[in-house]
């Protein structure tokens, strides 16, 4: 069994759509594809939540008809007139929007966002069929199975496997067709998994099933050593051990979803990165490797980072027992800390500009003296050189810096980047 998964840039319209047929219809051996949803359809989706939960009926309405005839106007390219494939799913969004919603927003988004998903593996399941590509459409939510932890649940990874496993085992088909970034719990109640879950769906496929290999099919050639969107000299790594990749996502490098890579490691499962535009292509293989030889410098961007630096009211060093207080804050919000810098009587931590983050700064201003640097890009570079720190942080206002054997890390102040 073969896993593989399209994100939504490869979907967005139906020329994706058909691109997505040709790179599956070259694959001979059984093949579970995992899709997000089309485009940029689960934002679309968000801003339908946001207006639903403050009853702004015209506004859910407006942003409804523009996610559908989106997708029909895909539906009707692919299949002509005959594209009522979505009829069903329509109907149940209509019906949900028009419930009065209950007071809790992530739950309330768990069963309205998740039909991005719904709608983009219903079309492109219909169209494989269309063109004698036979495939089953799963409903994931049937099989993977989470806690109530609504817009970051949890896997309940022994039942997954049971379920999953059982419904394989008893089905004769070859292709399969099913949605990222969702599941359920046991009472059948929709969850989701975060934001650009779909690529752990697919580690999570991979995983239970034992899969050969996972293939994650992106808009760009493979793990390059930067982002390009970003810097724009960035190159193809042609391969990495699971552990520089988990380094990798952990600092923030967007291409691989950080939960993707733990589940794969664990039953030693390659991961490759490939172009959905040149499929011909060799991409990046991630697996289990010594990594031989120097690896060239890597650099990760992080923005929109707050960099907030406490110390004790009472000039009391930090110690184990303060830092237990603030990690239980930041941990009670969710929020992550992208850095972490300690001294005697200051502790500073970088995370990401948030809603949630006012709220922990009330908490820890009980105790601490709090300041706050907003506008704040957090720049690590794996593998450093010292032509690679200079080419970053030359002319940039550097605010704090980490250096380890392997890693160099600058909190800089926000300013534009030209390369
Ligand atoms: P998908 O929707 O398929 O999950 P994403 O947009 O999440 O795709 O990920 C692909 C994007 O990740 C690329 O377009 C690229 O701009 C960005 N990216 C960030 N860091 C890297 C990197 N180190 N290598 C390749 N792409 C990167
Ligand atoms: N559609 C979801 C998102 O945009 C999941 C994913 O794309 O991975 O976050
Ligand atoms: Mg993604």
């Amino acid at each position: 069994m073969r896993v593989f998964k399209f994100g939504g840039a490869s979907v967005k319209d139906a020329s994706g759509v058909k691109n997505l047929s040709q790179i599956v219809g070259a694959v001979k051996e059984p093949l579970i594809v995992v899709v997000s949803a089309m485009g940029k359809t689960t934002n679309a989706m968000e801003t339908i939540v946001e207006a639903y939960m403050e009853r702004d009926m015209r506004l859910v309405q407006e942003r409804y008809h523009q996610v559908r005839s989106y997708h029909l106007q895909v539906a009707e390219e692919l299949f002509g007139r005959d594209n009522a494939c979505l009829n069903d799913l329509l109907s149940q969004l209509e019906q949900k929007l028009e419930m009065e919603p209950s007071l809790n927003y992530d739950f309330e988004y768990d069963q309205i966002v998740p039909f991005g998903e719904l709608f983009s593996t219903t079309i492109i399941s219909a169209y494989l069929n269309s063109i004698k590509l036979r495939n089953e459409w799963l409903d994931i939510r049937r099989y993977i199975r989470t806690d109530d932890c609504f817009r970051s649940a949890n896997v309940d990874w022994p039942l997954t496997e049971e379920l999953l496993g059982a419904k394989l085992a008893d089905s004769q088909e070859q292709l399969f067709v099913t949605q990222g970034f969702i599941g359920s719990t046991e009472t059948n109640l929709t969850t989701t998994l975060g934001r650009e879950g779909s690529d752990f769906t697919g580690a999570i496929i991979a995983h239970v099933l034992d899969a050969e290999s996972l293939v994650i099919w992106k808009d760009v050639p493979g793990v390059l050593n930067a982002d390009p969107r970003w810097y724009p000299r960035a190159v193809k790594i042609d391969e990495l051990s699971y552990w520089e990749a988990i380094e990798l996502t952990y600092y923030g490098a967007q291409v691989i979803h950080p939960k993707t890579l733990k589940p794969l490691q664990n039953k030693q499962i390659p991961l490759l990165v490939n172009s959905f535009l040149k499929p011909q292509l060799q991409g990046t293989i991630i697996q289990s490797s010594e990594q031989s030889g120097e690896l060239q410098p890597i650099f990760v961007l992080k923005q929109n980072q707050v960099l907030i630096s406490m110390s004790p009211k009472d000039f009391s060093f930090i110690v184990e027992e303060s830092l237990s207080g603030i990690f239980q804050i930041f941990s009670k919000h969710r929020i992550t800390l992208n850095m972490i810098q300690t001294s005697a009587l200051n502790f500073s931590v970088c995370v990401d500009d948030s809603k949630r983050l006012k709220a922990a700064i009330d908490d820890l201003q009980e105790y601490f003296d709090v300041r706050y640097n907003e506008d704040i890009e957090l720049v690590t570079i794996r593998h450093y050189t010292d032509e690679a720190i200079n080419e970053l942080i030359e002319g940039k206002e550097v605010v704090d810096s980490q250096v380890s054997r392997k890693t160099a890390r600058f909190v800089l102040k926000a300013s534009e980047w030209k390369f």
